[in-house]
């Protein structure tokens, strides 16, 4: 996989198109263009049928403790200020930066690697962006730094490991990413990655509030409405599935890292006695997913956080992690986080935000002597109608990014292969082998050629599966170029009028990964492109 040739796909076949293009772009911002706001949707579409619609509450699923009601929500991305306070983001969700001073550059700390490297009897640490290619850039800095030559290589004396920018203490000897000089870097400074704005006329901090940085707290914050309205017994999930705004010091990584992105997120309440055995369900249930839709066990991997990296309230929490091309070898990028957040949502939203460290509640008073972020008040807990039982339900969150998993489904399908053109030739094809389910386009129609009625019996079908499924109608150029061009856009399923058709109303299905072409009648269509999809 080369992600140069995939973000060269993406945007030549209309994939993603960098936000506000035409006016340089906005860092952090992508949009979908026609290719890839279907293969978005139908992400976000198997997500949704999957665990919530399509789910079966009647029986015990594979692995699961019991049953269980899945619910859907959709809530709004502002809300009340109070919300993240209670939730920590307002205190605690914050990355560090640091500064250049030479260059008025802005880098993540814990995302600029250096090594300690000594010649011409000085000595400095060198510094890149965390990347592959971070050892190639920093040699290349050095030599510039203490005016070497290339030739003059072995006198750089590389002293100890590349480590990261958080391991030095003092930034004085450190020769920042872009800098000419060292010691500009400043010390690294907190910064809230709230996209903060303010709601209605009132402009001072009376009116502020803040884009939602994750969807959870909606579902938090309407625990009690889902569980009256619906009459549901726990366990219960309830999902959703929107747009969250991070202003992240560095995005990068196409959309790995955007400021803007949606997120796939499920609550699931249920008993503490069984939280245990529900986090382990969901683990496994949601690792399968990305399975069961084409991603290869070499490329996905399950990693359980070690007890010094999950919150102190958490009993569990593990990451799904995708083998991106731009991550360095061996190393995965986040997909879904499925924690085991015990009660500490529902209380902090109950009685006030709580103190991550120690799980008891924090209360700070303000000005006037009054606890100043105190918690709504309600009750969350649960009683339960047939044994009376009454307490606060534990809360598993197996929370997914809709823009990553487009991303990792993108880098998954991405092949490059040889293939015999008209002529017999070898030439190359690019293809995208998406899931059927999650192709953008599911079958295409073609006239073999232009003239003998074939161009009206091959719209009408374009039209008759239209109302099915999304199909596209090419009749420009030959049939293999047509091929290619599908190739690349991912489809499935090339369907071609030929001679034959207009004999015995036969029309040709072309796979796009065997390549095997059957006739099939022309009113079975839509039932074998409908069962191909779905098996
Ligand atoms: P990371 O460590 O990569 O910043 P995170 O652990 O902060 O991610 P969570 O808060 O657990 O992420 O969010 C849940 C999911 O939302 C992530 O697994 C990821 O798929 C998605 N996500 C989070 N931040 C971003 C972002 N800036 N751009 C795109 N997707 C994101």
């Amino acid at each position: 996989m080369d992600m140069d040739s995939i973000v060269s796909l993406c945007k030549r076949r209309g994939f993603l198109f960098q936000s506000s293009e035409i006016y340089g772009g906005l860092q952090g911002f992508w949009d979908y263009g026609p290719l890839g706001v279907e293969l978005k949707r139908n992400v976000k579409d198997a997500w949704w049928r999957d665990m919530v619609s399509g789910h079966d509450d009647m029986s015990t699923l594979a692995g699961a403790p019991s049953p269980y009601a899945m619910e859907g929500l959709d809530c709004t991305i502002i809300m009340h200020p109070q919300i993240w306070k209670c939730s920590g983001h307002y205190d605690l969700f914050h990355d560090y930066m640091v500064d250049c001073r030479e260059t008025k550059k802005r880098y993540r700390h814990d995302q600029v690697n250096g090594r300690w490297v000594e010649a011409k009897g000085k000595k400095v640490f060198v510094t890149a962006p965390a990347s592959d290619e971070e050892q190639e850039v920093m040699t290349k800095r050095a030599l510039k730094f203490f005016g070497l030559r290339n030739k003059n290589i072995d006198d750089l004396k590389w002293d100890g490991d590349v480590v990261c920018l958080t391991t030095i203490e003092d930034f004085g000897e450190v020769l920042g990413p872009d800098a000419k000089e060292k010691g500009t870097l400043t010390e690294p400074r907190e910064f809230n990655l709230m996209f903060k704005t303010f709601v209605g006329a009132l402009s001072g901090e009376e009116g502020a509030a803040y884009l939602r940085p994750e969807t959870a707290q909606g579902i938090f914050v309407n625990f009690k409405n889902v569980l009256d309205s619906t009459r549901h017994r726990l366990p219960l999930g309830i999902a959703q599935i929107g747009k969250s705004f991070r202003n992240e010091i560095t995005p990068r990584n196409f959309t790995f890292r955007s400021r803007e992105f949606e997120q796939m997120e499920i609550e699931f309440f249920c008993h503490p006695d069984e939280s245990h055995k529900w986090y382990q369900f969901w683990r496994d249930r949601r690792l399968k997913w990305y399975h069961d839709l084409g991603v290869s066990s070499d490329n996905l991997i399950m990693r359980e956080h070690s007890p010094e990296e999950a919150a102190h309230y958490s009993t569990g929490t593990a990451d799904i992690e995708y083998a991106f091309p731009f991550m360095a070898e061996g190393e995965y990028g986040e997909l879904e986080g499925i924690a085991h957040r015990g009660n500490f949502d529902l209380r902090s939203h109950m009685e006030g935000k709580l103190d991550e460290k120690s799980d008891t509640l924090e209360v700070q008073l303000g000005d006037d002597g009054k606890p100043k972020w105190k918690g709504s008040g309600k009750d969350l807990s649960y009683r339960d109608d047939l044994s009376g039982e009454k307490y606060i339900p534990h809360v598993i969150e197996p929370s997914a990014g809709a823009d990553r998993a487009v991303l990792a489904f993108l880098c998954e399908a991405y092949e490059v292969d040889e293939q015999p053109d008209e002529k017999g030739k070898m030439q190359k094809r690019e293809v995208m082998k998406f899931h059927p389910r999650l192709a953008p386009i599911k079958a295409a129609v073609f006239p073999l050629v232009k003239k003998d009625g074939m161009p009206e019996v091959a719209k009408e079908i374009y039209l008759t599966l239209k109302k099915d499924f999304k199909v596209f109608y090419d009749e420009k150029g030959s049939v293999g170029k047509r091929y290619r061009r599908q190739d690349e856009a991912g489809t499935p399923y090339c369907i071609t009028v030929d001679g034959q058709t207009s004999e015995d109303q036969t029309v040709t299905i072309r796979d796009r990964d065997t390549l095997a072409q059957d006739r099939v009648k022309i009113d079975e269509l839509a039932s074998i492109i409908r069962n191909r999809i779905e098996s």
